[in-house]
C-alpha cells in the first residue's frame, strides 16, 4: 500500500489575451477548475498504475469536490481532513503562447497534523511505501514514523527547498528529482552521501543511481508532447506503485516512462493520466 502525504490543490486556470502587468485588469476568455497539486497528481497516477493508495492530506470546506475527485479515481481518502481555512489553490493565467503566471496559496496543505499522520500510518509496515513531496508540512515526522516501521520512503524534493532536503536525506530510501532540482541539489550538498536517486530528464529519459552501486538508465518514449504539466508526477506515482507492487527497478522505470509518455501526449494533468491497461498495451504486453 502507498501512503501519500500530499498536497491537494484547486487549479483555477484562466485563458488571457496576454499576461497582466502591474496595475492592469484584463478579462479572461475562458476559465476551468481542476484537481491539482503534486500530491493529488501522484496519488492518481499510483492508483491508476494498480497500487492501493491512501492519501493523507487536508482541505478546507471549499475543497470537498477535490476529495470526491480523488475518491472517484479509487484513492482512499479516509485520512484527508477537512480543516478551517481555504483549500490550497493555484491561480494560473495562461497566454495564447502557453506562457503562464501562477499564484499559489498553500492553505490547508500547510495544516497537516502529526496525530492524523500517526493514525493513518498505524497499520503500515515493511512492504508499504510512504510517498512525500515538498508541498505539505510534517514530511519529516512522517518519514521518521515510516522509517521506524520499516516502510520504503520515496521523496520527491519538489518544489526544491535545500533545508528540507538536507533534513530528509537520512530518512529517504529513494530521492526523486528532475534535472533542475538535481542541479540545485548538487549546488547545496556536493559530496554528501546520498540515498538511491532517480533523476528525470523530460524527453531525454530518466536514470536510477543505486546508492553505492549501478545506475539504471531508461530512455523516454518518442511521442508528440502537447502538455507536459504533471509529467514528473505521473512518472513518480507510477514508479512508486510498481515498486510497491514488487516490480524490479528497470521494469518500474519502464512503466513510469510509458505512463508519462501517454500523459504528455494529451492535454490535462490528473485527467490525462493513463490507466494500467492502456500503459500495458502501449508497452505491447
Ligand atoms: P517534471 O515534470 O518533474 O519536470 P520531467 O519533465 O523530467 O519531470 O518528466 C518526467 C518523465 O516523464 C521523464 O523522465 C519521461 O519519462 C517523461 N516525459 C516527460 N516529457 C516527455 C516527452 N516530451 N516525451 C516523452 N516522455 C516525456
Amino acid at each position: 500500500t502507498i501512503y501519500n502525504l500530499g498536497s491537494i490543490n484547486a487549479d483555477y486556470v484562466y485563458d488571457v489575451p496576454h499576461l497582466p502587468a502591474g496595475g492592469e485588469t484584463i478579462a479572461a476568455t475562458a476559465h476551468r477548475v481542476g484537481l491539482g497539486g503534486k500530491g493529488a497528481n501522484q496519488s492518481v497516477a499510483a492508483r491508476l498504475a494498480g497500487a492501493e493508495v491512501r492519501h493523507i492530506g487536508a482541505v478546507g470546506a471549499d475543497g470537498r469536490w477535490a476529495v470526491e475527485r480523488l475518491r472517484g479515481f479509487g484513492v482512499d481518502v479516509a485520512h484527508v481532513a477537512e480543516v478551517g481555512g481555504p483549500t490550497a489553490h493555484a491561480i494560473i493565467n495562461v497566454d495564447p503562447q502557453g506562457e503562464n503566471m501562477i499564484v499559489l496559496l498553500a492553505g490547508a496543505n500547510a495544516l497537516q497534523d502529526e496525530a492524523r499522520i500517526g493514525a493513518a500510518l498505524a497499520d503500515a509496515g515493511p512492504g508499504d511505501t510512504l510517498l512525500l513531496q515538498n508541498e505539505t508540512t510534517c514530511q519529516l515526522s512522517a518519514a521518521q514514523r515510516a522509517g521506524a516501521c520499516g516502510m520504503r520512503v520515496i521523496y520527491s524534493a519538489a518544489p526544491f527547498q535545500a533545508e528540507a532536503v538536507k533534513q530528509m536525506l537520512p530518512l529517504t530510501t529513494i530521492l526523486v528529482l528532475n534535472e533542475v532540482e538535481a542541479a540545485q541539489l548538487s549546488d547545496t550538498l556536493g559530496g554528501r552521501m546520498l540515498p538511491d536517486m532517480i533523476v528525470t530528464r523530460g524527453a531525454r529519459g530518466a536514470s536510477w543511481a543505486v546508492r553505492g552501486g549501478e545506475t539504471v538508465e531508461i530512455p523516454a518514449f518518442a511521442v508528440e508532447a502537447v502538455d507536459t504539466t504533471g509529467a514528473g508526477d505521473c512518472f513518480i506515482g507510477s514508479v512508486a506503485a510498481c515498486l510497491d507492487l514488487g516490480m524490479g527497478r528497470e521494469e518500474a522505470l519502464r512503466y513510469g516512462a510509458a505512463a508519462a509518455a501517454l500523459q504528455v501526449s494529451r492535454p490535462g494533468t490528473a485527467d490525462a493520466m493513463p490507466p494500467r491497461d492502456e500503459v500495458l498495451a502501449f508497452l505491447g504486453r
